[in-house]
């Protein structure tokens, strides 16, 4: 008998939508995959955790996105149950010792493949699957080596447009879809924003992300925005946040409401303070953050949530911007 023929389509599907169908379906027919497996992954590597869903949450719109595919497409939440940050390339190690030794196609987006070699092992993947490479709306595959991520390119062996043969036997294809315009990211801000996402998901998604008020605008979870960032100067106080101050810029042409900064000592301790704060805000509010940026450096931490933008930083760097004085203080 012939080793079945799988597609590995992994994600973080928040939420799942018609751009996932689209490669999944597309890439089955196209290469004749027996199943297509959708992980969706418990934490992703290289992504921060902002205002979004819970993995269970992702994981039910994912088996309601699929509807009406579950021939070919069997959600697996072998990621989900494994905990932790979710690796591909231990994933398809569990499926790679499978007895029925299946052929592994692993399938991603043009903007995936252009950090490969940021992925785990990305060389290791690269000797046991092939990859199946899709182009993305605005991101065309790439035209000539150049376009590749650096530590792929020596693996090469051969290639034309269409694939590329590695040193390892295993192939890279490059697959043209029929463009689906539409990203997670795009769909969570049209929801922020309030506008329709119809045409985006499937019917029994959208339902779903109705009824369970996922990526509502934090401004209407959180409320009292003066309040709200009384409350963040206290929890920062509390935790050794050095010259906490609050300012109010609702008069002033500034792209949020209210603002707070404050420093630690180290870079460990602005690091430390940004965590505790988005942990005491997601108990006592239920929110994550719209964005989190500076978190790994902890020099400049800043935490945005809509109407306040919380900046930590090292004390030191603090002293070097000044932001204090383009801003009317309101209390210490
Ligand atoms: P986000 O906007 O939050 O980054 P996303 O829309 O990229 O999310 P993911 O769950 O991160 O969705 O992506 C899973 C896989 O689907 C990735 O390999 C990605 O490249 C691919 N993908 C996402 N959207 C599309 C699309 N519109 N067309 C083709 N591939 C897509």
């Amino acid at each position: 008998m012939k080793n079945p023929k799988i597609g590995v389509f992994g994600g973080n599907f928040d939420p799942f939508h018609y751009g996932h169908l689209n490669s999944m379906l597309s890439a089955a027919e196209n290469f004749g995959f027996d199943e297509v497996r959708a992980v969706p992954a418990f934490i992703s590597p290289l992504r921060v955790q902002t205002q979004g869903s819970t993995p269970t949450q992702r994981l039910e719109m994912l088996e309601l996105g699929i509807r009406g595919h579950e021939d070919l497409i069997k959600v697996d939440r072998i990621e989900m149950d494994r905990g932790g940050v979710s690796y591909t390339i231990d994933t398809l190690t569990e499926y790679l010792s499978a007895k029925e030794k299946p052929d592994i196609f692993l399938i991603i987006g043009m903007d995936q493949f252009m950090k490969f070699d940021q992925w785990k092992r990305f060389d290791k993947i690269l000797s046991e699957v092939d990859l199946v490479v899709t182009s993305r709306p605005g991101l065309e595959l790439p035209y000539s080596m150049d376009d590749w991520p650096v530590s792929v390119r020596s693996m090469i062996a051969d290639h034309d447009r269409h694939q590329a043969i590695l040193k390892t036997g295993r192939t890279i294809h490059f697959f043209q879809l029929k463009d689906v315009e539409v990203s997670s990211t795009d769909i969570r801000k049209k929801i922020r924003l309030g506008q329709s996402i119809q045409t985006d998901v499937p019917p029994q998604v959208e339902e779903y992300v109705r009824t369970q008020k996922l990526y509502e605008s934090v401004e209407r979870r959180l409320g009292d925005f003066q309040k709200f960032t009384d409350y963040c100067a206290v929890v920062l106080n509390d935790k050794g946040g050095i010259n906490v101050q609050s300012y109010d810029l609702r008069s002033q042409t500034a792209p949020t409401e209210f603002t707070l900064i404050a420093s630690g000592t180290s870079t460990r301790h602005t690091a430390a303070l940004a965590e505790h704060l988005i942990k005491e805000v997601k108990k006592d509010f239920g929110v994550w953050p719209e964005s989190l940026e500076g978190q790994n450096e902890g020099r400049w931490v800043v935490v945005d949530y809509g109407s306040l933008i919380v900046h930590i930083f090292y004390d030191y760097v603090r002293q070097e911007y000044r932001l204090e004085e383009l801003w009317t203080k309101i209390r210490k």
